[in-house]
């Protein structure tokens, strides 16, 4: 008897728990969400390419047709939820919807495996087309048509799905909210506080605000469940300290490199993430180093910080 791949129920959600490969393996894993209407049937991001077979068990497991599925919606282009898009498209024929600000990387792996790979910092050498094409599948199912803030999918019975928002984590972030259970799915933008992965190469401003947007819509929008695609169910109590955890994470980076800049004025962009890294007790890996990126544009944008001889200053 396979073990369930189902790791959640309810209402007319069903959760599909993907295992991550290699460094990652234990640690977190992908959900992916069903959505079940009395008419249509979604399917809230396709996984990483790895967890196809989850994919293909959970289909067989909640008895749904390849062929009943209608809408495979993405909360954002990366590798570890658009990874079986391809497959889902040829086999179910569903349509692909998405946020149009990165679609032309959900269109096109190499895309999205070259931008994520140039955005990092000068002279920090990360070889990561392999894993990420490894987890992004040998094909691509496109963006078909676009969603925005507001947005409704109906699939029936009064079961439908609002499309709220949430960009920060990437920029073309989106996450559902379910109207009848009141039940909002995010993907990304609120991470395990195990995780530095926050706001990548992003901008944190951006970030900041998707924390305010959604301690705000926790409240106004009385919501009772958030569905979360690396974390298990949370109540709106959880999620709120959630959310204050994240921007204290925020918060954290950027306070330890105003440190550092301070006490050692001319610091090399590596040690000051290795300082930094070693300060949120984090892993020396892309995700922390492209943090600490984003950080370091946003305050020279503010004229907080410059470079001068190859070092850095802080001068706000
Ligand atoms: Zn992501």
């Amino acid at each position: 008897m396979k073990m369930s791949v189902i790791s959640h129920q309810s209402g007319p959600f069903s959760t599909v728990s993907m295992g991550l490969p290699g460094d990652h393996e234990g640690k977190t894993a992908t959900r992916v969400f069903f959505v079940r209407g009395t008419d249509r049937i979604g399917l809230i991001d396709s996984g990483l390419h790895g967890g196809l077979p989850a994919l293909k068990q959970a289909f067989e497991e909640l008895g749904i047709a390849r062929s009943d599925l209608d809408f495979l919606l993405l909360t954002h282009e990366h590798m570890d939820h658009v990874g079986n898009n391809g497959w889902l498209k040829a086999e179910t024929g569903c349509k692909i919807l998405g946020h149009h600000a990165r679609a032309d990387r959900v269109a096109d792996n190499m895309l999205n495996a070259r931008t994520i790979v140039h955005a990092f910092p000068e002279g920090e050498q990360f070889d990561l087309n392999t894993e990420y094409l490894d987890w992004m599948g040998p094909t691509e199912g496109p963006i078909e048509e676009f969603i925005k803030d507001g947005d409704v999918i109906d699939l029936g019975g009064g079961v439908a799905l609002e499309v709220v928002e949430v960009p920060g984590h990437s920029m073309s972030e989106v996450g559902f909210f379910e109207l009848s259970t009141k039940t909002l799915v995010l993907a990304d933008p609120l991470l395990p506080p195990f995780n530095p992965v926050l706001y990548l190469y992003e901008d944190p401003n951006v970030m900041r605000a998707t924390f305010d947007k959604i301690e705000k819509f926790l409240i106004e929008r009385d919501v009772q469940s958030v569905l979360l695609a690396h974390d298990d169910v949370k109540t709106v109590v959880e999620s709120q300290k959630l959310v204050d955890d994240c921007r204290r994470r925020v918060d954290k980076v950027e306070a330890s490199m105003i440190t550092h800049m301070k006490a050692n004025p001319g610091i090399s962009f590596s040690e000051l993430r290795d300082k930094c890294c070693d300060d949120q007790n984090m892993v020396r890996e892309w995700r922390a180093l492209v943090s600490i990126d984003a950080s370091l544009k946003d305050f020279v944008a503010k004229g907080l910080a410059e470079k001068r001889d190859c070092g850095w200053h802080y001068v706000g």
